[in-house]
């Protein structure tokens, strides 16, 4: 006899590039959902989602996306966290569990946990995977194998529905972490944030300069330019509602960066070569400790 399914029916509110995976990876695996609802914004999403066949019904309904829910997932950007919530909050079920993929968490426990009712848990999640494509077509199944999920449970939350959202994930092929949602924002801060800041400003910087100039940008940009281009290729609503909600630990780790970078252009204007090789030779080996976290 076929196992019970971890859920009996699993609401994504938001499929794009993550929802649309989570939906292909439970497809994948039958014992993770026995019902998949989607729901998005547009008809345009809802049409490819049932074209595409990765979830059972699609509807711009939040709260008819919820109603059967056991497990609702809000895969929306984060921007858009309270308003979900202010809608689903009163038609969820007790006993549901709700959670959220959103790249910021203070922000979003902030915008959520006020409009859940009693008996309804909740346990917000970000997972650590991602690509520059956003929609349900970019999707795809293994998106979190062997990447890492780092769950950030409210204080003095029941383990039960902590343990059910972590073994959902582990399901998807992801590691999970347990965190305090203020260490998550600051490490996201420095690991993920910062770094698209960085691409978009450069990206940005290269299309202000002069036509010629532009034009031999894009000729030679193997020379380490695409690697930003295709950060700051990321998608704009998602990225400006992380940094309009992680506007502390962004500013603070842009603030070191600034100091940092300050210290380099010295080194470089005074030709102190000695201190240049030092660090360059110390940020090689942080390479080497990605690659054997497997996480290259
Ligand atoms: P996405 O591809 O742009 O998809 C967003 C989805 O949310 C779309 O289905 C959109 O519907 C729907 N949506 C937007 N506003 C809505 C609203 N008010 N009500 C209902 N649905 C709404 O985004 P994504 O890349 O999957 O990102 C989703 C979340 O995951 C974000 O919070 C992000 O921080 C987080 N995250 C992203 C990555 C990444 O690399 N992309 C990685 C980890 C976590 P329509 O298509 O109809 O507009």
């Amino acid at each position: 006899m076929p196992r019970k399914p971890l859920f009996r029916c699993v609401s994504l509110i938001g499929i794009g590039l993550i929802g649309s995976s989570m939906a292909r990876a439970m497809r994948r695996d039958p014992s993770i959902a026995g019902r998949i609802v989607a729901a998005a914004r547009t008809d345009k999403t809802c049409a490819t989602v049932l074209r595409l066949g990765i979830a059972d019904a699609a509807t711009t309904d939040v709260v008819a996306a919820v109603k059967d829910a056991d497990m609702v997932f809000i895969c929306t950007p984060v921007g858009a966290c309270a308003e979900v919530a202010r809608a689903i909050g009163p038609a969820l079920a007790p006993g549901t569990i709700v959670s959220d993929v959103g790249s910021v968490k203070q922000s979003v426990i902030r915008d959520i946990a006020r409009h859940l009712p009693e008996g309804v848990a909740f346990v917000p999640g970000h997972p650590i995977a991602g690509t520059e494509h956003s929609g349900p077509e970019a999707g795809f199944a293994e998106l979190f194998q062997g990447r890492w999920t780092i769950l950030t449970p409210l204080p003095g939350s029941d383990r039960g529905p902590v343990d059910k959202v972590a073994e959902f994930w582990r399901r998807c092929g992801s590691q999970v972490e347990v965190m305090d949602p203020a260490h998550h924002d600051m490490i996201l801060a420095i690991t993920s944030h910062l770094p698209h800041l960085i691409s978009y400003t450069i990206v940005g910087t290269a299309t202000d300069l002069g036509d010629d100039l532009k034009a031999e940008v894009f000729k030679f940009a193997a020379g380490g330019f695409r690697d930003f281009t295709r950060i700051a290729a990321s998608d704009p609503v998602m990225w400006r509602d992380v940094f309009l909600n992680n506007r502390q630990a962004v500013l603070e780790m842009l603030q070191r960066f600034l100091e940092d970078l300050s210290q380099l252009q010295r080194w470089i204007r005074r030709g102190e070569g000695d201190k240049l090789e030092a660090l360059f030779t110390r940020t090689r080996a942080i390479r080497r400790g990605v690659i054997e976290a497997k996480q290259a």
